[in-house]
């Protein structure tokens, strides 16, 4: 056999010339929308922390109180000695919150989609998901050993099919992104709840980029619709709009007891920290008690957007604060990218694995911190260098 190393290089040289080799970049700070990236500032369009809650002196508090009292770690796995208080405080509030019976707290909203779905599916079952579903849900389902068939998104027409095709499965289940992660559109959740009413089928939502920002009161996607909670199982994550880190799983009492006892990702895994439960917590009390946060991110975004469209740019069907603007050829999407961020402008461009192939955008996610001059610099940057590139 070849040296790992040169195997290894040879798969490192192929991306490159695909195009889809990535780096990291080292950020010397961030606060709010502005970093620090090789002693250069940046506005950062990159961030899920879509309140600023991350930055919330209250959460800052709480996150440092709760780790003086109880330390750094908790040692061991949530069914060992890992359910401190303080998750049963989250657990509850949480489920307030999302109008439900119970809620499970995991350490992250990609262990949570894991979790869920090997817990709820098997061999024997069938998992119907939309085409631009998150990754974590696509390798949830690859892992629970489930038949996996997919519909173009939002197509409900396909749904519907691959549903009356799938009576001799023993459960059915529908996964959709509440709201899609790479598109900013959202899923029509009614038809699909009704599709799954008509043929038996269990409904998980993804509501990691809906919790905070959707709804009246930032309860999320189905809020948003008009929709009770009822028979919908929820997932989300702590680490987008509520400003700390972990998921979740919020449905009726059964469900949550099972995934306690079966879910392998919450059993073989360390629980989450003190500071990051009481940041949780406070959270979701700010989200309740300080709407104004929301209501400028809505304002923030709805200009940004009505912004890049007077300028000719393609937004796509985004209708939240997660916008991209579209232009398929990876190289050219790489280039708009790279281009603004010599001017000063962060905005990841997104291409395959994370889209399809020919379907490559740069995303920008507005955040309530962004102020007017903010996004001013953004358009005008926008400006100048989509008509260098020629894409407007
Ligand atoms: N679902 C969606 C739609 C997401 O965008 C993400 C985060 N990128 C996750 C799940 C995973 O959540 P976390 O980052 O908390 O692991």
């Amino acid at each position: 056999m070849k040296d790992l190393d040169v195997i290894l290089n040879e798969e490192i040289e192929r991306l490159k010339e695909k195009g889809l080799y990535r780096t990291l970049r080292v950020m010397e700070y961030i606060r709010g929308p502005v970093a620090r990236i090789d002693g250069k500032e940046f506005i950062i369009f990159s961030s899920n922390d879509y309140l600023g809650l991350a930055g919330h002196p209250e959460m800052i508090k709480s996150s440092v109180e709760a780790t003086k009292r109880f330390g750094t770690g908790t040692g061991s796995s949530r069914l060992l000695s890992g359910t401190m208080e303080l998750t049963r405080i989250l657990e509850n509030s949480l489920a307030e919150f999302k109008g439900c019976e119970e809620t499970i707290v995991f350490s992250t909203g990609y262990m949570a989609n894991l979790g869920v779905i090997t817990s709820l599916a098997g061999r024997g079952d069938v998992v119907i998901i939309d085409k631009l579903n998150h990754a974590s849900i696509i390798d949830g389902c690859k892992l629970s050993g489930a038949r996996l068939r997919i519909y173009p998104h939002k197509d409900m027409g396909r749904l519907e099919a691959l549903l009356a095709s799938s009576m001799n499965f023993r459960r059915r289940l529908i996964i959709t992104d509440g709201v899609f992660s790479m598109d900013g559109d959202i899923a029509p959740l009614e038809e699909i709840t009704g599709l799954a009413e008509k043929y038996e089928a269990v409904v998980i939502v993804d509501d990691a980029h809906g919790t905070g920002v959707l709804g009246k009161t930032g309860r999320g996607v189905l809020e948003h619709l008009g929709m009770k909670s009822d028979g919908i199982i929820q997932m989300g994550t702590f680490s987008k709009a509520l400003g700390s880190l972990g998921g979740y799983i919020a449905g009726h009492y059964p469900l949550i007891d099972l995934l306690r006892n079966k879910a392998r990702a919450f059993i073989y895994t360390t629980a989450p920290t003190p500071s990051i439960l009481a940041a949780s917590i406070a959270s979701i009390e700010l989200i309740e008690r300080e709407p104004e946060h929301r209501n400028q991110l809505w304002k923030n975004t709805e200009t940004f957007r009505a912004g890049l469209k007077d300028l000719g740019f393609n937004t796509m069907e985004s209708t939240t604060p997660i916008i991209p603007i579209f232009i398929g050829d990876e190289e050219k999407t790489m280039r708009l990218s790279n281009e603004l961020y010599e001017e000063g402008i962060y905005a990841p461009g997104i291409r395959p694995p994370t889209v399809p192939h020919g379907m490559g955008r740069v995303r920008f996610s507005v955040t309530a911190l962004h102020t007017e001059e903010h996004l001013q610099k953004a358009h005008e940057a926008l400006k100048k260098v989509g008509r260098r590139i020629g894409i407007i």
